[in-house]
């Protein structure tokens, strides 16, 4: 799963990749070498923990199946915002009690602001932009829940959440056929995520870790002497080993992982840039990052380029003909949500795996039965935040900073298998069906 799919290259065809132009190619592990401590996975997880631990001194490597950013975060849709389980806040209440979800809450906040401390001290230039998020309605009875919803959430975890009507939105350049009413909620913003993580990647350089790229792990083993992680041309030995490969993990790297994660398509379109005549025409000039409030819900923004960005979630195959249909059904939906803007054409299409685990919530922290080995991965399809300060806490776990007490319990609970694995796809399958019932 690590290597590039068949339908793509090393290059995926992004709007991401052409927007930074030549990314920095970092050189393969040939031979043996030594480090304190081996990470699995150059995308934010992986290269925020780099970045820890070289800043604390440790001697540390990352080792990439690709190129920095080849997984998810160099193709996600750049909503810096809440996330990390699809758990909602009454189910978080009912599962680990209402401390804990205030914590976990809490948490994401301090995700957010980590990646947004970063880009101000670096100086990153990633096009940011939105402040806040909004989420829209797509039938009228989700419009009415709003109000309740916004209280709830100023209520129990003190988030300013706001309810505007469809006339407030059109007054702020949000309008389409499915809107009926929306609710912004004053956290989060938007970012190009191939800037993010090449300044990322910049800055683990700088602090003397290595990055090895076109080296995928395709073995574990421990011995007297530690980790020794096999690729192709040569090994790694490290005390410590982090993974970091998240939904692009394979099963049996290391074993612990089959039949544990989940990894689900989404795919996103962007489209040459509109003119003020067709933002007027559509009735969206809004700068807002936005969701709808479908279960296999679509993300969209207006970025500062005027191209418009448009992502969808929902395929499970990757296969060509389950691409082909996945990519379809975008832009007919987008085309049925912005009908002025049916002609134009969309410049850029790709598709990425998210990642899902069976307790639908991510896990950040020591792998059982592998001693030395942490984790943290399954952001659920919201990991930019999440995975920026996730891996930053899975370094503190590794240099015993920090202990699993010191993280949300949301976050604390090990993988556990799917049940009957192996046909994990087709029961998904199922329950996107469902899903899809629910939404009308
Ligand atoms: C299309 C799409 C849209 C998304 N939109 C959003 C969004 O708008 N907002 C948001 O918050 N989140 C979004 N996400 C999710 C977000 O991108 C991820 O949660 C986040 O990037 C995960 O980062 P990561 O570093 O953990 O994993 P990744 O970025 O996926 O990195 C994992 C890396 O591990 C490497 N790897 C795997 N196995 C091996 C191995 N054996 N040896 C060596 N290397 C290996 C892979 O090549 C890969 O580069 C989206 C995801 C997708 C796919």
């Amino acid at each position: 799963m690590t290597r590039p799919g068949k339908r793509e290259g090393i290059s995926i065809g992004s709007y991401w990749e052409a927007s930074v132009g030549i990314i920095k190619e970092d050189r393969q592990l040939v031979g043996d070498a030594r480090f304190d401590v081996a990470i699995v996975g150059a995308g934010f997880t992986g290269l925020s923990a780099a970045l820890r631990l070289a800043e604390a001194g440790v001697s540390v490597c990352v080792l990439e199946a690709n190129r920095v950013g080849w997984g998810a975060s160099g193709r996600n849709g750049g909503f810096c915002c809440f996330g990390g389980t699809k758990l909602s806040e009454t189910q978080l209440i009912k599962r680990f009690g209402l401390d804990e979800a205030k914590r976990f809450v809490a948490y994401q906040i301090e995700a957010m602001e980590t990646v947004s401390d970063r880009l101000d001290r670096w100086n990153l230039d990633v096009d940011r932009h939105s402040e806040g998020e909004i989420y829209l309605a797509h039938r009228p009875k989700d419009y009415a829940g709003f109000a309740g919803y916004a209280e709830y959430l100023r209520g129990t975890f003190g988030i300013g959440a706001k309810v505007l009507s469809p006339d407030e939105m059109s007054a702020r350049g949000i309008r389409g056929p499915e809107f009926h009413g929306a609710m912004h909620v004053p956290f989060g913003f938007a970012l190009n995520p191939m800037k993010y993580v090449q300044g990322l990647a910049g800055k683990v350089r700088e602090a003397g870790a290595r990055i090895y790229a076109h080296t995928s792990v395709d073995r574990f083993e421990k011995d007297a002497g530690g980790w020794r992680l096999n690729t192709r041309h040569g090994s790694v030995r490290a005390n410590k080993v982090i993974l970091a490969s998240n939904g692009y993990s394979d099963e049996k790297t290391p074993n612990w992982l089959g039949g544990r994660l989940m990894p689900v398509m989404s795919s996103v379109l962007v489209t040459r840039p509109l003119s003020d005549a067709e933002l007027n025409e559509q009735g969206w000039t809004s700068d807002l990052m936005a969701a709808d409030t479908r279960t296999l819900l679509h993300y969209f923004r207006l970025m500062p380029d005027k191209r418009f960005l448009f992502g969808t979630r929902g395929g499970i195959f990757e296969t060509p003909a389950s691409l082909d249909a996945m990519q379809r059904r975008g832009r007919a939906d987008f085309d049925r949500m912005f009908p002025a803007w049916a002609h134009v054409e969309a410049e850029h299409r790709w598709h990425g795996h998210i990642c899902m685990a069976r307790d639908l919530s991510a896990f950040v922290g020591p792998v059982p039965e592998m001693e030395g080995v942490f984790a943290s991965m399954a952001y659920h399809g919201s990991g930019v935040a999440m995975s920026s300060l996730s891996g930053e806490k899975v370094a503190d776990l590794a240099l015993g900073r920090i202990t699993q007490a010191d993280l949300p319990a949301a976050l604390s609970k090990p993988f556990r298998k799917f049940p009957f694995p192996a046909f994990r796809q087709l029961y998904l399958q199922g329950a996107y069906w469902w899903y899809g019932l629910k939404d009308r």
